[in-house]
């Protein structure tokens, strides 16, 4: 098991509850940069363990048992491009370039005689 991936998606995990569940802050910001659509792969629900209440139907769909009620965490996730890590490829949805984390152009380099 790769403990440093586990670690950054229980960040975004707890994160997500932290921010919206606690502190309820408006997740709409962060919403509006997120583009496409839940393809259920169910891959969220398996992050670092198996959720109890996901479902997998005999053509590979996932399904949540608790769908209307399920746990804030799960309603928002993706919230930001970090909430992805190790699921970039299963994922439906992406983000739009924040402009405030672009990069910072590289320096030339130094001339060597
Ligand atoms: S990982 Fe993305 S596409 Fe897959 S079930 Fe979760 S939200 Fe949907």
């Amino acid at each position: 098991m790769d403990w440093t991936l586990v670690t950054l998606q229980l960040r975004g995990k707890t994160r997500r509850f932290v921010r919206a569940s606690l502190l309820r802050e408006d997740p709409q910001p962060l919403l509006a940069r997120r583009h496409g659509e839940c393809r259920r792969c169910g891959a969220c629900c398996k992050i670092a363990f198996r959720c109890v209440f996901l479902k997998t139907d005999q053509e590979g769909n996932s399904r949540c048992r608790i769908y209307g009620l399920r746990f804030t965490q799960c309603r928002l996730f993706p919230l930001r491009a970090e909430d992805q890590v190790g699921l970039e490829r299963q994922c439906g949805y992406s983000f739009a370039a924040d402009p405030a984390r672009a990069e910072i152009p590289a320096l030339p380099e130094p001339a060597l005689d």
